[in-house]
Order: C-alpha cells, then sequence, then structure tokens
C-alpha cells in the first residue's frame, strides 16, 4: 500500500488534488492517508518531494482488482481508483451492469442497397450548386424505387489521414509536414502500432501552400508514391497500400502489440526458455518476471531492473527514439539499468527483444551483477520468430476526410437541412467513389472513407484550392420526395448508362 513520509512532506496538495478517490488529506500541510486508498500510485507519481512511496502490504479486507494493470486493493463498501468496481462483501462488482443493447441501434433501411445505382467518378459538378447534381438516377431493386444522386464535388474541408505502421518516432507530435518544402500538415497523435499524420485540412487548404496541400492529399488518395519532411524529423516516403520508407529504411513488420501487451500474450512460451524478458517498446515496455503475466505462468520477480520510469507492475515508460521498438535504447546491454543481486543469481539469462521480434539479443547475468551479452540459442529464437510471426505486415493506410455538409447539398433537394438530417438518421446512404462512409457524429455532413475502396484514381482537385471527391447519395423514392429532392431531373438509370 502507500506510505507517506510526512517529515519529507511539504503541504503541496499535488497528490490531493490527483488522488481519484479523495483518499488524501491536508492536516497542517502535512498530507495524510485514508483508509480507503486503492494504492493505485497516482500520488507517488506526481509527489515532487518523493514524499510518498509503496510497500508491499494488502491491507486486511481490501480485495485486488486485475482488471487492468494498476490492480487497485478495493477496501469494502468503496471503489477503484477508476470508480469502476466497489468491493461489496469482499467481491469487485462492476459498478454498471452489462448493457446488452446498443444506445440507440438505429433505424434499419434494408431497402436501400449498400452501393449507389452509379458512382460520381467521371460525373462532373453542376456550378453553382442551386442546379440539380449531374446525375440524378432511378432503378427499381427488390420491388423498391431507389434514386442515387451524384456529384464530384469541390470540398474545400478536406484532408487525409494517414496511418503509417512503425515502431519508429519520425518526429514530435503537431511537428510540421512538408512536401517540397511547402507545409501540407502535420504529425497527428499516435495511434495503436502507427505513427499517424494530418495531411491538409481547410487551414491549410485556404493558406500560402494550399495548391501543394491539394495536390498531396488527391495523390496520396490515389494511392501516388509521395516523399514527405518531418519538421526535425524522419523523411517518408509513402504509398498506400505499400510498406513505408522511412529515412530510407523500408519497414516490414507492425508491432504485435506494446512490450506489455506482448509479455501478456507469450509469457507461457518466454517462460519456458528464459529466466526473464525485457521487451522494448516506445510506449510501454515490458518485463517478464514482474509483470502480472509472469506471475500468472509462475515467475518470481528476478531483480532485473530495466531502462525506464515504472508505470506499474512490469510495465515501464521509455523514451522515443531511434532504437530498438522505437525507443532511445540502441542494443540489449542498454535495456537492463541494473540487476538487484539480492534476488538475482550469477547466470540469469535475460531475453531482449523488440515487439516485433525483428531485433533480438541474449544476455547473462554476470557474478558482479553486470550483464554480458551472449550468443543466442535456437530454442530462445524460436519464441523470437512466434513473436515475429503474429505481426502484421507494415503499411500504408489512409482514409479521406471530408465535409458534404455545404453547398452541394443544394444539387439533391431544396431543403438542404433535410438530406443532412436524413444521412444521420440513415435514410440516405452516403458513399464516395462506391465506397461505405463513416458519417461523424453532430451537424453537418463530416465523412471518413478508407482511399483504398474508393473506385482507383478518383480523387481530382481544383485551383480554389480544394479537393474533388465523387459523392453518392442512394436513397429510396420516397425518402428522396420527402427531402424535397429534385424529381424533376431524375432519369432512367440505364439511360445514363448508355449515355456514358
Ligand atoms: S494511491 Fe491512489 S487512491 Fe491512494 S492516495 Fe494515492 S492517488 Fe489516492
Ligand atoms: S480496473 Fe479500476 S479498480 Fe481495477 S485496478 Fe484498474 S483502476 Fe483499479
Amino acid at each position: 500500500m502507500i506510505v507517506i513520509e510526512e517529515s519529507l512532506c511539504k503541504g503541496c496538495g499535488l497528490c490531493i488534488k490527483n488522488c481519484p478517490t479523495g483518499a488524501v488529506t491536508l492536516h497542517d500541510r502535512v498530507a495524510r492517508l485514508s483508509t480507503h486508498c486503492t494504492g493505485c500510485g497516482i500520488c507517488m507519481r506526481v509527489c515532487p518531494c518523493g514524499a510518498i512511496r509503496r510497500d508491499d502490504v494488502i491491507p486486511a479486507g481490501a480485495a485486488v482488482c486485475r482488471s487492468c494493470p494498476v490492480q487497485c486493493a478495493v477496501q469494502p463498501g468503496f471503489e477503484g481508483a477508476c470508480r469502476r468496481y466497489t468491493n461489496v462483501n469482499g467481491t469487485l462488482v462492476r459498478n454498471r451492469a452489462l448493457v446488452p443493447a446498443s444506445y440507440r441501434a438505429g433505424r434499419l433501411y434494408p431497402e436501400i442497397p449498400d452501393r449507389p445505382l452509379i458512382t460520381a467518378v467521371g460525373a462532373g459538378t453542376e456550378y453553382p450548386c442551386c442546379r440539380p447534381a449531374p446525375h440524378i438516377v432511378a432503378d427499381i431493386v427488390r420491388d423498391i424505387e431507389v434514386i442515387t444522386v451524384v456529384t464530384e464535388a469541390p470540398l474545400s474541408y478536406s484532408g487525409i489521414k494517414v496511418k503509417i505502421d512503425t515502431n519508429v518516432h519520425i518526429g514530435a507530435e503537431g511537428a510540421r509536414v512538408f512536401r517540397d518544402g511547402a507545409v501540407v500538415g502535420m504529425v497527428d497523435t499516435e495511434e495503436y502500432g502507427a505513427k499517424m499524420l494530418s495531411i491538409g485540412g481547410a487551414n491549410i487548404l485556404s493558406g500560402k501552400h494550399g495548391f501543394t496541400a491539394a495536390r498531396t492529399i488527391v495523390g496520396l488518395a490515389n494511392g501516388e508514391r509521395m516523399v514527405l519532411q518531418v519538421e526535425k524529423g524522419s523523411t517518408l516516403d509513402i504509398a498506400v497500400g505499400q510498406p513505408p520508407v522511412i529515412d530510407g529504411v523500408m519497414q516490414k513488420k507492425m508491432r504485435v502489440g506494446c512490450g506489455s501487451a506482448t509479455i501478456g500474450m507469450f509469457a507461457a512460451q518466454l517462460s519456458k526458455v528464459v529466466d526473464e524478458a525485457i521487451v522494448l517498446d516506445h510506449h510501454v515496455i515490458g518485463l517478464l518476471s514482474e509483470h502480472r503475466a509472469g506471475e500468472e505462468v509462475g515467475m518470481t520477480y528476478s531483480g532485473v531492473i530495466p531502462n525506464g520510469r515504472k508505470s506499474t507492475r512490469g510495465r515501464y515508460f521509455g523514451d522515443q527514439g531511434h532504437g530498438w521498438g522505437g525507443t532511445d535504447i540502441v542494443g540489449p546491454l542498454q535495456a537492463v539499468k541494473k540487476v538487484d543481486m539480492s534476488m538475482a543469481r550469477p547466470g540469469l539469462r535475460i531475453l531482449v527483444t523488440e515487439t516485433t521480434g525483428q531485433q533480438a539479443g541474449l544476455l547473462e547475468v554476470q557474478p558482479d551483477g553486470t550483464v554480458m551479452e551472449i550468443p543466442m540459442t535456437a530454442t530462445i529464437q524460436a519464441v523470437v520468430d512466434l513473436i515475429a510471426a503474429n505481426c502484421e505486415e507494415a503499411r500504408v493506410s489512409a482514409v479521406y476526410v471530408g465535409g458534404t455538409g455545404g453547398s452541394a447539398r443544394a444539387g439533391v433537394t431544396t431543403y438542404p437541412l433535410k438530406l443532412s438530417q436524413a444521412v444521420h438518421e440513415g435514410e440516405v446512404k452516403l458513399t464516395i467513389g462506391g465506397a461505405p462512409t463513416y458519417i461523424l457524429p453532430g451537424g453537418g455532413i463530416n465523412f471518413m472513407v478508407d482511399v483504398e475502396k474508393v473506385v482507383p484514381g478518383a480523387f481530382t482537385w481544383v485551383a480554389t484550392p480544394a479537393t474533388v471527391a465523387p459523392v453518392e447519395y442512394t436513397m429510396t423514392r420516397a425518402t428522396f420526395e420527402k427531402i424535397g429532392g429534385h424529381t424533376n431531373a431524375i432519369k432512367p438509370v440505364a439511360t445514363v448508362k448508355k449515355e456514358g
């Protein structure tokens, strides 16, 4: 549990501000713990005076929660640090009952086909938008008249989110991204096992380098290869659907999970071949014997201390860099900070591996507590290979993000708001170049589409500058009439297909 060294406490109150359960209070400018502290350790991590430490004593009557690595010791009648679980007579009970059905299942419209009757690719644009869209076509589908309205809409609110599967640190989040010296976007927050770029957007498109940005969005969306430079970071040679080349090195594997997750997945196999494993990852470094998964497979803590800041049991935060697993650790020897020889023994073998299993090394603890690299054995390499075999191929993928909530709606209806509402209700299906979209909640018609599902080469751009996306709205004739659609412009789909 948590212990506060009162002599070290300066009464700053940071622990009180950060404690999620209100278990610390201030008395005479000294922090004091109440009995319902869960031992989550947040106060310990925020205390600037080092006045808070942890011992391994679990208070009598507390139930230890195993639902996350924090492992709160929850006292009877109290909640864990996340406020999700309560100790009810010694049993941890979820504070919220299971919800078997989704909150809003949404209305289903099975009569509307998943695909448009025709795509908008090649349809052109009617400008100004007060005229009906280039094509409004009708056909009978499963005995119901269905309408598709198509237009190639210039979207000045548009961009592309690029996902690059790699552990390599490409640059700081928020860093600008350049193409041919022009700013076209920025590094976005990282996603699981991937770095993200956000290219374009209204402000960049309307700025000094708008044309370059528009060309970049369209090029990436159409699968072209291009070179981008991250400010104070890497050179990215990328094409959607292809492995990324970062600073001249082709990336091969996407990590199987962070270091902790890798330990969780492979603890059983690792524990059979080594005494300890350090799995290096720029997010969380995993330490096998101390991790809960190591304990589950019968291991006890080895005394090895990895290089990193401790988060929770067997989980450490590393620093980002160009070393193994995207950390700043450049080889197996640097992965070990020290070995506590009161627990460890000479000859103890430590596997150090990346989460992709692409680089791995074997260490042996020496009598003086130092570590020495030794040759990898075939048995241990087989487990590393198993980790590697469970990693997906690294690739670049992208979603085009746009908003069709503007004037382009007038090509469909005389009541633009009704179109937006019908799209959100699911009565009108929005597709982009024939591909399904995800509609963002809230106002407007903001959508995302996987560019690899769109008809190839479908995106273009105009010099306003804006990118141009093929937009299709599909609905029943009854809905089309209800939202005030331009019924006088409907043509049989067969006629339009014949005219080309
Ligand atoms: S360990 Fe967690 S619950 Fe206990 S006092 Fe610190 S922050 Fe609060
Ligand atoms: S799930 Fe909640 S209660 Fe359980 S250990 Fe994690 S933070 Fe604590």
